[in-house]
């Protein structure tokens, strides 16, 4: 029918321009320029699932005289794209605050063995789900003076990653080290790999490697910017080796001794 083929046109019309928007790398821009595109970009993939979540309510609007189960399908992809929507924007405010000098830190001692190991709980389920055994080791304590939630929202978005870009029957691991001078978290996986040209954009806000494989795995393509802010506030470092097809690995160095600069 007519209003079938409208939505599936739109839909077209959704991801063939979220492609187009997968701008070709530029070499240095200015902070304004990147500014203005983060805008850009961010109105973006905002409009295009206001539009789906328009058309498909339109055509339930248009069958009054239809049940609601019956029109189950259109509401169901209205309330995906409303909490794609919802992650966006909570992550754009994340990254608004951040720029803005707004998101302040919450720095306080805390033990990286008990702050990880709830996080890997909370995984557990997911990597079941998927068939990805999950590995983790802790031996020591960690203890580290930082914001504790906010380095759980870093392991979270590394974790989250690796489980989404790995396939059943692979492994995630999740490993730290204390050393004198700084903790180093390690975050692995068996998964498809990065290949080497995408490795030092994946921390851009939008950038995602293949828009179109990308875009059936849930995402923002906002995840790695905010972990990388969430490193530098702590005047950390990370660092990612990956190998097409075999896997990828990210390393982050976080500092001790920083504690009166944060
Ligand atoms: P997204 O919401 O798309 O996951 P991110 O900013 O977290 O956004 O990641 C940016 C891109 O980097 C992803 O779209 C994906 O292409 C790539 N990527 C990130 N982590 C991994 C990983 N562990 N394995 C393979 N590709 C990854």
């Amino acid at each position: 029918s007519l209003t079938v083929g409208g939505f599936i046109c739109l839909g077209l019309a959704y991801y063939g321009s979220r492609f187009m928007a997968d701008r070709a790398m530029a070499p240095i821009k200015s902070s304004w320029q990147r500014q203005q595109e983060f805008v850009a970009d961010a109105s973006h993939e905002l409009r295009t699932p206001l539009s789906v979540v328009q058309l498909n309510l339109d055509i339930v609007k248009g069958n009054p005289e239809e049940t609601v189960a019956s029109q189950s399908k259109w509401i169901d992809y209205s309330l995906l794209e409303i909490r794609r929507m919802s992650k966006l924007v909570d992550d754009l405010l994340f990254l608004a605050r951040a720029d803005s000098q707004q998101q302040t830190l919450n720095p306080q001692m805390f033990s990286l063995k008990t702050a990880l190991s709830e996080v890997i709980e909370s995984f557990t389920p997911l990597a079941q789900t998927n068939g990805i055994s999950l590995e983790a080791s802790f031996r020591e304590e960690g203890m580290y003076y930082g914001d504790e939630n906010r380095i759980k929202q870093l392991i979270v978005i590394l974790l989250d990653n690796a489980l989404k870009y790995t396939r059943p029957g692979g492994m995630v691991t999740l490993r730290f080290q204390d050393w004198s001078t700084h903790a180093e978290i390690t975050v692995s996986d068996t998964g498809e790999g990065i290949e080497q040209e995408h490795l030092n954009q994946i921390f851009e806000r939008f950038y995602r490697v293949d828009r179109a494989r990308s875009q059936q795995k849930e995402g923002t393509g906002l995840g790695l910017a905010i972990a990388d802010w969430i490193i530098k506030s702590h005047r950390g470092r990370i660092k990612v080796t990956s190998s097409p097809g075999k896997g990828t690995t990210f390393v982050i160095n976080l500092p001790h001794g920083n504690l009166d600069k944060l």
